[in-house]
């Protein structure tokens, strides 16, 4: 990183500025954090840095990483695992801070999103209209055939209307199936110097004014694309900031997985039919009903070794995807109508062939070595029959992280849940850091700042916690029913189901759910709605927001519902002062990734269940735990009905991972909080 003598004000000068003009009062963490990031952008050194709900960590990491990009004219790269946060940096943090450091930074600094070219309206489709597509082949139903043409003219109407084409304000959206015949991946785009509507893309202006900008909001898939193609996808910068780092394994992990369906093999058999002699295509197509019959054969689930006849198959396809590649030959002059259904024929050819060689190179070392895993998934002979689909994920993403992340730009990771069991080790090395050598500890509700210094074998990092302004043990409890039998398989035990209806009652309402399934939550919800007196909303009954919404406004409703309720529910406030967790949120053990990740550290002597299913549960767990307090005034209780957290060895790791609420295994204490609680909440 560039290093002079500046003229600017100080980093703490320039958040007391911030501070005051978005009416906001200091905060030590605040401050802590914004220190630190400015020391990293100084010294080049990674940091990871842990900040509760309340600390106002946008601002913290903002203020430094603007006042680098307006000295040194570069831009600086702030990533994001959803789309509310990016929204709200976009929407409101960034414009508000830009106006106020417009004077001390003597010009406005500017800011831009960015994201994948799939996420853009692509003008030449909707001009030139949509080949075949893979999932064309499923749409027998004659209603979902109209919706989505209904959708696809919505769309159309649309591309005169939006100044942007992100798919993100279209409200309402559109099915996945209709999107895709107005947009393209980065493979099929033809290129800005080809296309005839060059000047006129969404996506090249976005990363054109990405380009230019102070800041550019991406999300933490784009950033692994930049980091998995040799192209360059974000603009050039030395500085990231990864926020909800929390999620970036998993978001990493999915965009460098590779799927292969007959379907996908049908539709590029389609694309590439019209250009090359009918033979050729013919292999290919053949050798999807070939697959197809094999994979009729096989059970869905995790694949340790190579099924004889699927090696056949897949090297069938292989074999007859590059025939194809090769008819079709390297790129000409033609004209652009020949020109694009090349470029589309080629995108799907090439995802056929270098998923299919990918399958097979996963079972070439010993299973101790392996980078990939391989499962089947799909079910056809369910009431919602799935295709049968292949799956290829990396084991780790470490290395991508560590070669082409860490090594390229000083980077900042920040959430509130990410020293896990007190520690930044764990998330460390699922990104590809080294141990620290003294582990960061969270001493119970206070910041600490244990300098973590990293070995000679890898970049340099350290680890901060810089607490909340929360005073989570006057303002909440952790009740966990240590007198329960732990969870069994048979969905949710009477007396189980006795403690969240007495819980309810207790509360008046006031309660967020969090299942670890779907199936648990449906069934909580039609076994009590009878018996509390209290509304129970359940995800799936309308769409997620509507339902939280409803559940915002009406202290006495209650919602129940599971993944994405764990991490999405932002309710301040008397509506919300119990969370009820049925079970510790451990990976399912068919999960093939995760299993499979669990055996490979188990290879290397390493314990699999605390690495893998335990820092999956307690990441969760600290993300549940924290829907309860979203602002300094919330109180209530987090009802663990899992015994498996007082009891079993693990539990200390998960509790630790918590934040310091106070601790009881008592059920009456518990809800005779609730009951003050309920009495002293406004009517
Ligand atoms: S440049 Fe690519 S994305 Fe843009 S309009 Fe042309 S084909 Fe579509």
């Amino acid at each position: 990183m560039p290093s002079s003598i500046s003229t600017l004000p100080s980093v703490r000068d320039l958040l007391s500025h911030a501070v005051e003009a978005v009416g906001g009062a200091e905060r030590e963490g605040q401050v802590r954090m914004a220190e630190a990031v400015a020391k990293a952008i100084r010294t080049g050194e990674h940091l990871a840095v842990q900040a509760g709900t309340g600390t106002g960590k946008s601002l913290a990491y903002l203020v430094p990483a603007i006042r680098y990009a307006v000295e040194h004219e570069a831009t600086v790269v702030v990533s994001t695992a959803t789309i509310a946060l990016q929204r709200q940096l976009v929407d409101r943090d960034l414009p508000r801070l830009a106006k106020a450091l417009k004077k001390p930074l003597g010009r406005e600094p500017t800011f831009a999103i960015l994201k994948g070219r799939r996420n853009y309206l692509c003008m030449h489709r909707v001009h030139t209209g949509a080949p075949e597509e893979p999932e064309d082949t499923g749409l027998f139903d004659a209603f979902a055939v109209s919706r989505i043409g209904r959708e696809v003219k919505r769309l159309h109407e649309w591309s005169s209307d939006t100044e942007t084409g992100d798919r993100d304000e279209l409200v309402p959206g559109v099915s996945e199936q209709a999107w895709r015949q107005v947009s393209v991946t980065a493979r099929e785009c033809l290129g800005v110097a080809r296309c005839p509507v060059g000047t006129d893309c969404f996506a090249e202006r976005a990363r054109g004014e990405a380009g230019r900008a102070d800041v550019v909001v991406t999300n933490h898939a784009l950033l692994a694309i930049d980091a998995l193609q040799e192209y360059q996808v974000l603009p050039e910068h030395d500085l990231v900031v990864i926020d909800e780092a929390h999620e970036l394994v998993d978001r990493v992990t999915s965009v460098a997985t590779s799927e292969l369906t007959t379907s996908l093999i049908s539709a590029a058999t389609r694309r590439c039919g019209r250009l090359i002699d009918a033979d050729i295509a013919d292999r290919l197509l053949e050798a999807g009903d070939g697959l197809a019959l094999v994979l009729d054969d096989l059970p869905p689930g995790r694949m340790d070794t190579l099924p004889t006849p699927l090696g056949g198959a897949l090297t069938v396809v292989r074999d007859a995807a590059h025939g194809c590649l090769t008819a079709l030959g390297s790129e000409r002059k033609e004209d652009i109508e020949e020109a694009t259904a090349r470029k589309l024929a080629r995108s799907l050819l090439d995802e056929v062939h270098d998923t299919a060689v990918r399958l097979l190179d996963a079972f070439d070392e010993d299973q101790a070595h392996r980078q990939d895993v391989v499962w089947l998934s799909g079910d056809q002979y369910s009431a919602s029959p799935r295709p049968p689909a292949l799956h290829v994920a990396p084991l780790s993403v470490g290395g991508l992280l560590r070669e082409r992340v860490f090594a390229r730009s000083t980077t900042v990771l920040t959430s509130a849940t990410l020293a896990l069991g007190g520690a930044f080790d764990t998330l460390a090395r699922q990104w590809g850091l080294p141990p620290s050598p003294k582990p960061t500890v969270k001493a119970e509700g206070t910041a600490t700042d244990k300098p973590a210094p990293s070995d000679d074998d890898g970049p340099r990092w350290s680890g901060l916690d810089v607490g909340s302004p929360f005073d989570y043990r006057k303002h909440g409890i952790l009740y966990v029913a240590k007198h329960l039998p732990p969870p069994g398989r048979d969905g949710l035990g009477e007396r189980t189901l006795d403690e969240i209806a007495e819980l309810i009652d207790a509360a008046g309402g006031r309660a967020l759910g969090l299942f670890s399934s779907m199936r648990a939550a449906k069934q909580a919800t039609e076994e009590l709605r009878d018996r509390v007196k209290h509304p129970i909303l359940c995800q799936g009954d309308d769409s997620t927001s509507l339902l939280v919404s409803k559940f915002a406004d009406d202290p006495r409703t209650c919602l129940f519902g599971t993944l994405s309720l764990w991490q999405g529910v932002d309710v301040p406030g008397p509506s919300l002062q119990l969370v009820i967790v049925d079970r510790l949120p451990f990976p399912r053990p068919d999960d093939p990734v995760s299993s499979a990740r669990q055996r490979a550290v188990e290879a290397r002597g390493g314990n699999g269940f605390l690495t893998v299913a335990a820092t999956h549960a307690a990441l969760l767990l600290a993300q549940g735990t924290g829907r309860l307090h979203r602002s300094v005034t919330d109180k209530g209780v987090v009802a663990v009905l899992d015994s498996r957290l007082a009891t079993a060895r693990y539990g200390g790791f998960l509790r630790a991972s918590l934040p310091p609420l106070w601790p009881t295994h008592d059920p009456k204490v518990a809800r005779d909080a609730l009951r003050r609680l309920d009495a002293a909440a406004p009517a």
